[in-house]
């Protein structure tokens, strides 16, 4: 594989096998496991879920190649050009998805979209810090509901304040997103539009009758 390709960088929703969605994996990682044949492609045809193994992902791949290049991203090797599956599925594998979705620095930031969540500005995540709603010290707790992000600027204003104590307004009232909000992000690119119904928890947990 060719390691400076820009289809490696690339997202694959992992599937478990019972088709829960488990993660997102770079390309790189989803080629290996169709290679060493412990996944398999899931690709969205016509409103149809259709799996491919490697061998045959390859021949899709090549027509693709021909008539559709752009509906993918490629990897091009010596030997071959494969086209990096959306999503892929584990063969042998029924560890079930986590539930909830995980309370750290990455997920805040992308839940509040990197803006800063008391003037609204966007900043890079390297300029962001998390601020208490209701301060540590006044018994405010590091929960989805209390933490949101904050430029250094809004974030020196406040002080150790409530927002009322501060005068300064919150731009929307922090909540547990339902589902990682990294890859509500993604879903919002339409290259990773076949994910959707994968994260759709509500698909998961219907009656069947
Ligand atoms: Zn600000």
């Amino acid at each position: 594989m060719t390691a400076d390709s820009p289809a490696l960088s690339s997202s694959v929703l992992l599937l478990n096998r019972l088709y829960m969605a488990l993660r997102v994996i770079s390309a790189k990682r989803a080629i290996t496991l169709i290679y060493r044949q412990l996944a398999e492609v899931v690709s969205l045809e016509d409103g149809n879920y259709l799996s491919y193994d490697f061998d045959s992902w390859l021949e899709v791949s090549a027509a693709r190649a021909t008539f559709e290049p752009e509906r993918h991203d490629w990897i091009r090797t010596v030997r071959f050009q494969i086209a990096v599956p959306r999503i892929i599925r584990l063969l042998g594998y029924d560890r079930l998805p986590r539930v909830g979705v995980k309370l750290n620095r990455r997920n805040l930031f992308a839940r509040d979209q990197n803006r800063c969540q008391y003037c609204g500005r966007k900043v890079r995540t390297s300029e962001l810090s998390i601020d208490h709603v209701i301060p540590r010290s006044l018994g405010g707790k590091a929960c989805w509901e209390n933490l949101v992000c904050a430029c250094a600027a809004c974030n020196a204003r406040k002080g150790g304040r409530t927002p009322a104590q501060a005068n300064m307004r919150l731009i929307a009232k922090p909540t547990r997103p339902r589902r990682s909000p990294v890859l509500t992000i993604k879903l919002s690119d339409a290259r990773y539009a076949s994910w959707k119904q994968f994260l759709d928890f509500a698909y998961w947990n219907v009656e069947l009758k």
